[in-house]
C-alpha cells in the first residue's frame, strides 16, 4: 500500500472524532497530515490536535481571508502560536465571497507573509477569484517552493504563470469531479516536483460520497485522479507528493 500525505485538512472542523478519522486515514495509507487553522481559536485547536497526535498531525496557524478583518485583534495571538507551527495559513485572498473587505484581506495576507518569512515557515495560500492580485502579491514578496497554493483550481494558464514563481501546488477534491476539467488541465501542467495532494476536510468530498463530509482517508482518491492525469502509477504519485510535503513542511 502506498503512503500518502494530506497536505491540508481541517481535522478540528470534522464532526467525527479526530481519532476515528486518523484511524481510517491510517487504514487508507495516509501517513500524516497538515491541519491549518483559519483564525486564532481554530489555530489553537490545530496545535492541540498535533500535541495529541505528534506522529500524524502537523499544525499550521493563520487567519482565513473570510475573517481577515479580525487581524488587528487576532494577529498578535496567531504570531504567538506560530512558534509551535509548521506553517502559516491558511491565509490569502477570496474576492469571490468577499466576506472581509478586500483591503483588509490584503493587509492580513501581507502580515502573514511577513510572519512566515520571519519564522522561516511555509505559507499556505487560499486564492479564489483573485489570481491576478495574488500573483502580484507573491511576485513582489518573493515566493518559492514553500509557498503553497492550496486547493488549486486555476486553469492551465494561471498554473504556468504561478509555476514560473516556483510555488508548490496542492490539488483537492475538484480534480475528481465530473466537472473538474479545468482543474485536470491545470494538473497536467503542474510540476510533479512541486505538487501535493490534500482533502481540505470537511469540504470537497470526492464522488460518490459528495453529500458526506470529507475526511483525510479520501486523499487517496485525489491522488488517484492525479495519477490518471499524469498517466503514471498511483504509487509514483504517492511517493512524489509525500516527498514534496516532507520538503515543504520540513518533516524528515
Ligand atoms: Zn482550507
Amino acid at each position: 500500500m502506498s503512503a500518502w500525505v494530506d497536505s491540508h485538512c481541517h481535522l478540528h472542523m470534522a464532526d467525527a472524532a479526530p481519532t476515528l478519522l486518523l484511524e481510517r486515514a491510517a487504514a487508507a495509507g495516509v501517513a500524516w497530515l497538515v491541519c491549518p487553522g483559519t483564525d486564532a481559536p481554530s489555530s489553537e485547536e490545530a496545535l492541540a490536535l498535533a500535541e495529541a497526535h505528534p506522529d500524524r498531525v502537523l499544525p499550521a496557524v493563520g487567519l482565513h481571508p473570510h475573517d481577515a478583518s479580525r487581524w488587528p485583534e487576532e494577529g498578535a495571538r496567531i504570531a504567538e502560536l506560530a512558534v509551535g507551527a509548521v506553517g502559516i495559513g491558511e491565509c490569502g485572498l477570496d474576492f469571490y465571497r468577499n466576506l472581509s473587505p478586500r483591503d483588509d484581506q490584503v493587509a492580513a495576507f501581507r502580515a502573514q507573509v511577513a510572519l512566515a518569512e520571519d519564522l522561516d515557515l511555509p505559507l499556505i495560500v487560499h486564492v479564489r477569484d483573485a489570481f491576478r492580485e495574488m500573483y502580484d502579491e507573491l511576485e513582489s514578496s518573493g515566493a518559492g517552493p514553500r509557498t503553497v497554493l492550496h486547493c488549486w483550481t486555476g486553469g492551465p494558464k494561471w498554473t504556468k504563470r504561478f509555476d514560473a514563481l516556483g510555488v508548490t501546488f496542492s490539488f483537492a477534491g475538484p480534480i475528481t469531479y465530473p466537472k473538474g476539467d479545468t482543474v485536470r488541465l491545470a494538473a497536467a501542467v503542474a510540476p510533479p516536483e512541486r505538487t501535493m495532494v490534500e482533502t481540505d476536510t470537511p469540504y470537497l468530498t470526492p464522488p460518490p460520497d459528495r453529500h458526506l463530509p470529507n475526511e483525510p482517508a479520501n486523499v487517496v482518491e485525489v491522488g488517484r485522479a492525479l495519477a490518471e492525469v499524469w498517466g503514471v502509477p498511483e504509487g509514483d504519485v504517492a511517493r512524489s507528493t509525500s516527498e514534496v510535503a516532507a520538503r515543504v513542511f520540513r518533516r524528515g
